[in-house]
């Protein structure tokens, strides 16, 4: 899989918006997910800062998308 791929690939096409950014049939983690699409292509700019969508195909086959500044930060191990 590639997730900087240009074109997007077929299961996004029916992915939909989960604003809490887990998948919205089984809440799963967006780590777990089967595969991962960023529309890097085409950011949106708010604010001064620039974000984009994330798709994600969760381990049960949903496929849903979130904003990149709605993903929660990545814990640090400080
Ligand atoms: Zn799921």
């Amino acid at each position: 899989m590639d997730a900087f791929a240009l074109v997007p690939p077929e299961w996004t096409k029916s992915a939909v918006h989960a604003v809490d950014f887990c998948c919205p049939s089984c809440k799963s983690n967006p780590k777990k997910a089967q595969n991962v699409w960023l529309n890097r292509r085409a950011p949106v700019s708010v604010d001064g800062h620039r974000k984009w969508q994330e798709f994600y195909q969760c381990e049960c086959n949903t496929a849903w998308w979130g904003w990149s500044d709605d993903r929660p930060p990545a814990k640090s191990s400080k």
